[in-house]
């Protein structure tokens, strides 16, 4: 079983690559902590990465809130940072690779046609339905027929043949290695087919969170991706990209999660209090990082 050991012969390379779509909570801190520490007990490199490719959501406001967050925590970074938005070429030819591999598929479905025919038994990791293949394998003529009228469209992956081709490259079973608390590792075995055939491209960004944060952890040369349990199955997906397209495999820390008084993960979408709003009602930096180290694993020693 083969493991590209990037971290033991590289000055460690940390990141924080928070989304400016809502602005940062308490789990964002967390985030931003657990990297900027481990970092700097490994004597490594510490990199802020804005992943600002919803153009839906994303808001300059948020950007500005991130930068004020991390300054008010006391955590630093290198200089420059990397605006995903700037490098959309680097995603789409990344995209182009898959494509030339024959692994992806143009898909003119809508939300509302993809829930109609989606089993509603089927749900990946993060509870949505999975895609139900209508597009794939479609005649050239549909695929003619939509781009003629000028449908938008996004390219999915056919998971089943990425799988089959990271396996054969990788040599069995696809694995990353996971580091816990201590420093400890151990080897997950993924199931990436659980998400089913994701999108790589959406219809309305040249991008995805997938393609990129692929791309972008290794133009960085990031050794260690530290983030939250709520991403730890969507490591599966990012472990078959970077196998077929040749990358170095971070080594991976997903912390637990803050939870609220209802024991359910903070998130901007359901309005969890935000750091900056905890500022303005006098809380203290110093208060935040005693309550989320309260909550949190201790850190590898390296
Ligand atoms: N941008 C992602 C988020 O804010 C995190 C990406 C990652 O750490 O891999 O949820």
């Amino acid at each position: 079983m083969r493991l590209t050991r990037l971290q033991e012969t590289a000055q460690p390379v940390l990141r924080f690559a928070p989304s400016p779509n809502g602005a940062l909570h308490l789990g964002h801190a967390l985030s931003a902590l657990t990297g900027f520490e481990m970092a700097r007990r490994l004597g490594g490199r510490f990199l802020v990465r804005i992943e600002d490719i919803d153009r839906a959501r994303v808001r300059p406001e948020y950007i500005t809130g991130i930068f004020e967050d991390l300054a008010w925590l006391g955590i630093t970074f290198e200089q420059p940072v990397l605006f995903q938005s700037h490098h959309l070429p680097a995603y789409k030819q990344a995209a182009a690779c898959l494509d030339a591999m024959g692994l992806l598929y143009p898909c003119f479905a809508s939300r509302k046609e993809i829930i109609a025919a989606a089993d509603p038994a089927k749900l990946d990791p993060e509870g949505a339905l999975v895609y139900p293949g209508i597009w794939r394998g479609r005649p050239q003529a549909d695929v003619e027929r939509e781009l003629a009228k000028g449908e938008p469209f996004a390219m999915r992956l056919d998971m089943e043949r990425a799988v089959a081709l990271a396996r054969k490259k990788f040599g069995g079973p696809i694995t990353f290695s996971e580091i816990d608390g201590a420093g400890r590792s151990r080897i997950v075995v993924c199931d990436p087919q659980r998400w089913g055939d994701v999108v790589v491209l959406r219809k309305e960004t040249p991008s995805s969170y997938l393609i990129s944060v692929v791309v972008d952890d290794a133009r960085q040369g990031i050794t260690h991706v530290t983030r939250g349990m709520d991403l730890f199955a969507a490591t599966d997906a990012q472990r078959v990209l970077q196998i077929i397209l040749d990358l170095p495999a971070p080594l991976y820390h997903h912390h637990r999660l803050i939870v609220d008084d209802a024991g359910l993960k903070l998130s901007k979408s359901t309005g969890a209090q935000s750091l900056a709003s905890l500022r303005v009602a006098g809380v203290t930096a110093a208060q935040v990082l005693r309550r989320i180290s309260t909550t949190a694993v201790p850190l590898p020693s390296g």
